[in-house]
């Protein structure tokens, strides 16, 4: 948690994103800021340029930023989340995306009961990611809602290396399930692959590097 952000700079780049979901057809696509391993001066550029999610990833990051700071924007937890991590973020998490088990969910359920899930799912199977099967998504859905969570939407990550087209039919298989399943919420997009989500009906991007630049390492 460095590096000055310039609140201007964040909203021109806002414009630039925007522009993009346009020309990919996008109406109406959320854009979730992603400001994991930014200050919280990333937060409130974000939310000046008008962003009304931020996205975070580390349970302990987001703790150490966001606690005690009012007139935030919503919170979506976006990384991997650890069960004996949930009691820590549920004060400051608005939507939880990454729920890919149903001890998670169970867990999401005791500490924040009826809060706003999406379930995760790994198109391509790349375990590094997380995500549960397309084949177990209907379950877990099933779950999540028994559990008396909000069970909004599917969230999924791309593949990192071989171009966005390599994305695409991942998550034209994960907007399918959003239809499936009667979901509303389809999570899919990042800085690279935003066009390909978008044409692929995509109703949430998250976006990091595009609206701060390059991540510093962590660590
Ligand atoms: C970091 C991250 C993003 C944002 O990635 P950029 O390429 O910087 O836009 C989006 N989603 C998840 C799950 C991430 O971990």
């Amino acid at each position: 948690m460095h590096a000055v952000i310039a609140a201007a700079e964040v909203a021109e780049r806002l414009h630039v994103v925007n522009s993009r979901i346009a020309s990919a057809g996008g109406v109406g696509v959320r854009v979730v800021a992603v400001t994991k391993t930014w200050g919280l001066d990333a937060v409130r550029a974000a939310a000046a340029a008008g962003c009304e999610a931020i996205g975070e990833n580390y349970a302990q990051e987001l703790v150490a930023k966001l606690t005690g700071e009012s007139d935030l924007p919503s919170v979506h937890f976006i990384g991997r989340l650890q069960t004996n991590k949930v009691r820590l973020v549920a004060p400051l998490v608005s939507v939880y995306e990454t729920v890919d088990r149903i001890s998670l969910a169970t867990e999401i359920a005791r500490r924040a009961p009826g809060a706003r899930v999406l379930v995760q799912v790994s198109a391509d199977r790349d375990p590094a990611k997380g995500g549960c099967a397309l084949g177990d998504v209907a379950a877990l859905v099933e779950q999540c809602r028994a559990l008396g969570l909000d069970t909004a939407g599917l969230m999924t990550v791309g593949p990192t290396d071989g171009g966005p087209e390599t994305a695409r039919p991942g998550f034209r298989a994960v907007r399918a399930a959003v239809d499936v399943l009667g979901l509303t919420v389809c999570s899919m997009g990042m800085s690279d692959d935003l066009e390909v989500a978008v044409a692929e009906g995509s109703t949430q991007v998250r976006i990091g590097s595009a609206l701060f630049g390059l991540r510093p390492p962590t660590s």
